[in-house]
């Protein structure tokens, strides 16, 4: 079910989607970046550039007071959005899902 964040400050936030909280149940929000080392051959002494590609993960910014719907489940277990939860400054808004498509409540371990 998507998530509706509310940004309850008059400020902008920015938060860092990391891949392990945000892109885990779902496809990756990351962007490869392709960045170029330099190496040196320790027996050789020669130089050579490398291309490495490594993850940037996705970032999502909330202008002050805005309200954005429509977002992966997966946003609140990020840390930096779960901590700007804990701390008010972020309202996760209440959808209430229709009746049938609720899922009991269960209670620990059934074995
Ligand atoms: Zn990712």
């Amino acid at each position: 079910m998507p998530v509706t964040l509310e940004n309850r400050i008059r400020q902008m936030q920015v938060f860092n989607l990391e891949h392990d909280a945000y892109c885990a149940s779902s496809e990756c929000a990351c962007s490869d970046i392709t960045a170029t080392v330099v190496e040196q051959n320790p027996r050789t002494g020669e130089r050579a550039p490398r291309h490495v590609t490594k993850k940037a993960p996705a970032s999502m910014t909330l202008l002050a007071l805005e309200r954005r719907e429509g977002l992966r489940e997966s946003i609140v277990s990020v840390p930096e959005v779960r901590a700007a939860i804990e701390r008010g400054l972020v309202r996760v808004v209440e959808q209430t899902p229709p009746l049938a498509a609720r899922r009991p409540v269960r209670t620990g371990k059934e074995e």
